[in-house]
């Protein structure tokens, strides 16, 4: 956005006033491919965040009280407004963290969940019998309460949809925190949350740094529940607070370290396919990325070389508003500096394939060449720490064995992918994976609609989906109750 067009002006939704903050301080968002400045965002205050969650924890009753079936309108009429409005909502996390417009189907996406939600809650149910003599048991599923929700920058919207739908259908009165770096579309949702009726308090919204709303809401004694989505380093730290405090149930979605294996008898042609998009989607920024690739030896020259070809030809740089753009910039000046601060540790310890240089030079924003390097140690950093760009480690090997231990010698366990015609070894394999989810012939981001989604190790704790993530925001109360025999 040109400094001289007139600024979106973001609120955060607090009790059912869109609203700036309390000390009217605000923090300046800019736009990655200009470094223009985007939107002045309000920054949470401490007491903007106590008043979103007293704010929650008095809607809380009547909403409960109110049962899932009067609940689901407003979830379906907020799906059509995220749907209506998807074009404004790419273009807003364009200016602000850099995806281009062409890959962002984000509101479709968080749309899809408040609909399912909004249908889906009959099947929430407890369980009943007679199994104790003299006594009918039963078990009920009621909300936790109040519920915060903390979601990272890199897709925004989709997991305000994937978070807030089923805590909301659920009976669950929320407090959601986006990221300081992409807070533009999650303030224009705080809009069509207003705009769809939600009743005040229900649905709030709050901008700004971890510290210190994101911490407040973590060490909070009115939050029952708090789900995040981001680094493992801040899923620690929230993990910590909630300890330290009410115990929290905490939901921990964080990191990953991906492995995509390839053996010789592959289908290398579509192995590269995939491998290539996976660590090019959305610059790079993407928690399932596969960054470590192994090629068995015998295939590995003709892997590289097709897949430095592939990595080229398919990316068009550029202005993240064009709808031929396919690589935006990293998301902001932080980001662009630490994906280069591991290029150039990478050019020490490994071979460099590909790129290795940011764009700064010649460029205004902050894209990072499309970078591969070569037989890197095992043990060098850019193989155990999460890059965050559109950085790759090929690396070889020759037995199965070996193969598995290099992809599970990491502390993180998000999404592994196994490359192989010989379906009993590609059975194998994918047991011997430690990561919670696993691509046979296929990697991330491509994910079953129904499965469920989260880490093994540091990766985090707890599932979320379709089928899962209505259950994390329900407690269960077991019931027994004596009959009386005549
Ligand atoms: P981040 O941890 O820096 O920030 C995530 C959120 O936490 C932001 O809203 C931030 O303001 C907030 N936060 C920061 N410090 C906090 C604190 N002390 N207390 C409470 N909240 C705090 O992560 P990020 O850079 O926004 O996102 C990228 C990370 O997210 C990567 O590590 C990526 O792998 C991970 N991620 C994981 C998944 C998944 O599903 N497993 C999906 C997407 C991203």
């Amino acid at each position: 956005m040109a400094s001289n067009e007139s600024l979106f002006r973001p609120r955060m939704l607090i009790n059912g006033e869109l609203v700036e903050s309390s000390d009217k301080k605000t923090f300046s968002v800019y736009n990655p491919a200009t470094r223009e400045l985007s939107a002045e965002v309000p920054e949470a205050t401490e007491e903007d965040t106590n008043n979103a969650v007293a704010a929650a924890k008095a809607a809380l009753p009547t909403w409960d009280a109110l049962g899932p079936a009067k609940r689901a309108p407003f979830l379906k009429k907020l799906a059509a407004l995220l749907r209506e409005h998807k074009d404004e909502l790419a273009r807003l996390d364009a200016i602000s963290m850099g995806m281009p417009v062409s890959s962002h189907f984000f509101a479709a996406s968080a749309a899809s969940h408040f609909d399912y939600a909004s249908e889906a809650w009959p099947t929430v149910q407890g369980q009943a019998s007679v199994h104790t003599p003299g006594h009918v048991t039963f078990t009920l599923r009621q909300p936790y309460g109040v519920v915060a929700l903390i979601i990272p920058w890199n897709v925004p919207v989709h997991f305000l949809g994937g978070k807030a739908a089923p805590a909301l259908i659920t009976g669950n009165t929320v407090v959601l925190k986006s990221s300081e770096k992409a807070p533009l579309a999650v303030a224009r949702i705080a809009e069509l949350v207003k705009e769809a009726g939600f009743p005040p308090g229900v649905f709030n919204i709050l901008h700004g740094h971890g510290v210190p709303s994101g911490q407040i809401l973590s060490r909070h004694m009115d939050v029952r529940a708090l789900s995040f989505t981001g680094s493992s380093r801040t899923g620690k730290l929230i993990q910590q607070e909630a300890a330290k405090t009410n115990l929290k149930k905490v939901i921990l979605e964080l990191g990953g370290k991906s492995p995509a294996i390839i053996f010789a008898d592959a289908n290398i042609k579509k192995a590269v396919a995939q491998t290539q998009f996976s660590i090019k989607f959305n610059s790079g920024q993407v928690c399932m990325a596969n960054t470590r690739i192994y090629v068995e030896k015998s295939v590995a020259a003709e892997f590289v070389e097709a897949f430095k070809q592939a990595y080229i030809a398919g990316t068009k740089e550029g202005n993240p508003l064009d709808k031929e753009t396919t690589q935006g910039p990293q998301a902001d000046e932080i980001q662009y500096k630490h994906v280069m601060g591991y290029i150039e540790d990478g050019k020490k310890t490994g071979t460099l394939a590909l790129g290795g240089e940011g764009n700064l030079a010649d460029k205004k924003g902050f894209w990072v060449q499309p970078t591969i390097f070569l037989d890197t140690p095992e043990d060098a950093k850019i193989m155990k720490e999460e890059v965050f760009g559109p950085v790759v480690n090929i690396n070889t090997f020759e037995t199965e064995a070996e193969a598995i231990a290099k992809a599970n010698d990491t502390e993180f366990g998000l999404y592994a992918a196994v490359f192989t015609r010989d379906i009993s070894r590609a059975m194998r394999v994918a047991k011997a994976l430690e990561s919670g989810y696993v691509g046979i012939n296929t990697t991330s981001p491509n994910t079953g609609h129904d499965l469920p989604f989260g880490g093994y190790k540091g990766s985090g704790q707890g599932r979320e989906g379709l089928l899962q993530s209505m259950d994390n925001f329900l407690e269960t109360k077991s019931v027994i109750l004596q009959v009386d025999e005549e």
